[in-house]
């Protein structure tokens, strides 16, 4: 890429910059990868869409030093931070194919700028699919969630469901039972529970209702009723709902990057190995897209060590860091449980 550079008061020049690292996605995990490579002096190209999963979240649940911060002004104070980096460029935009080319990657994005880099870092978290109810979409990321870590303090002992069937409704109502006595299950059709799992529910106190659901009503933003098909209500004050979560595009496909076989919740999580690097050599991966537990505080840690081992990486061709080969087993990386 042509790169022009000003320092305030004129233009000082154009010049040809082939990146350090691309990384692609400004969400927990971009961002935190980015600092640790600016802050390692790389020339790193930070290329996203400003779409991070969370943003529709009252707070971010449990990331310490920030709890409950709105997740837009965790990432405009990231970006902010990255500013003082000067090899650090963030741009807004969508990174649309990826390819090897001899020792680099050349990316293109959306508004037909095409850069060559010597890594890529993969950080463009996950689509999160929860089931399409009526009603379910106005309530996502409040009284409507995917995991009770992030949203099940605001919502405490409160009558609440979960919205799941067969083994996840299991998992998912008995681990609600840590934040209030009066949970339902919503199978939302004939239930998929043998007698001995229905048991189990109900020595814990929980209740299943197998009515077909028909809307989530609502009341100044929040949940206040689960309407059924054949008219009845149940009053509940939020809904704890099995959703699964799918690569956003097929980038990962594009650049060859091997996925795990489906998991609890990721159907296509990308695999990686301890120093979160992919099947493909030269390509890093960082936060929802490679992992079964999203979490923000998780994703900043990941991002914070995939930019540390794509920097021993360059070392390593630059001056001869000694680093692990490249995994080139499948048996030497997996998708993070
Ligand atoms: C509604 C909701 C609420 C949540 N609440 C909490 C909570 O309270 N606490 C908690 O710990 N976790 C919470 N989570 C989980 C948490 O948000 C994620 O684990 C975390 O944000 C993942 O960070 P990430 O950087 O991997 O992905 P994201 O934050 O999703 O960021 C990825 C970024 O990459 C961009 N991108 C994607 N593809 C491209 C492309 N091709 N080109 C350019 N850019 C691209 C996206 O637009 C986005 O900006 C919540 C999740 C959801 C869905």
């Amino acid at each position: 890429m042509s790169l022009a550079l000003w320092d305030g008061a004129g233009k000082l020049g154009v010049v040809d910059i082939e990146w350090d690292c691309i990384v692609v996605g400004g969400g927990a995990a971009g961002l935190s990868a980015a600092l640790v490579l600016g802050r390692a002096r790389r020339r790193t190209l930070v290329v996203d869409e400003g779409k991070q999963s969370n943003l529709a979240a009252h707070g971010i649940g449990g990331l310490l030093g920030h709890d409950g911060r709105p997740p837009a002004q965790l990432y405009e104070a990231g970006r902010a931070e990255l500013a003082a980096y000067p090899s650090v460029l963030v741009r807004r935009g969508e990174v649309t194919s990826g390819h090897a080319d001899g020792d680099c990657f050349v990316i293109e994005s959306s508004d037909g700028s095409r850069e060559r880099t010597r890594r890529v870092l993969l950080a463009t978290g996950m689509e999160y699919r929860p089931p399409e109810i009526p009603g379910l979409d106005a309530l996502w990321g409040r009284s409507a969630f995917h995991c009770p870590f992030c949203h099940g303090w605001e919502v405490r002992d409160q009558p609440l469901a979960v919205l799941a069937d067969g083994e996840r409704a299991m998992h998912m109502a008995l681990m609600l039972r840590g934040w209030t006595e009066d949970v339902v299950v919503l199978t939302n059709g004939p239930a998929g529970l043998d007698a001995v799992q229905r048991g189990q529910l109900a020595a814990a106190g929980v209740a299943v209702e197998e009515r077909p659901v028909a809307e989530f009503i609502s009341h100044a933003g929040e949940l206040d009723a689960v309407a059924f098909a054949d008219g009845a209500q149940l009053a509940r004050r939020g809904v704890l709902v099995a959703t699964t979560m799918h690569q956003r595009s097929d980038l990962a496909a594009q650049l060859s990057v091997a996925a795990a076989p489906p998991g609890p919740l990721a159907a296509d999580a990308i695999t990686i190995d301890p120093f979160h690097r992919t099947s493909v050599p030269g390509v890093f991966a960082a936060g929802d897209l490679s992992v079964q537990m999203p979490q923000v505080a998780a994703a900043i840690a990941a991002g914070s060590l995939a930019a540390a081992a794509v920097v021993q990486s360059l070392l390593a061709d630059d001056v001869g860091l000694p680093v692990p080969p490249w995994p080139t087993q499948k048996e030497d990386i997996h998708a993070h449980a």
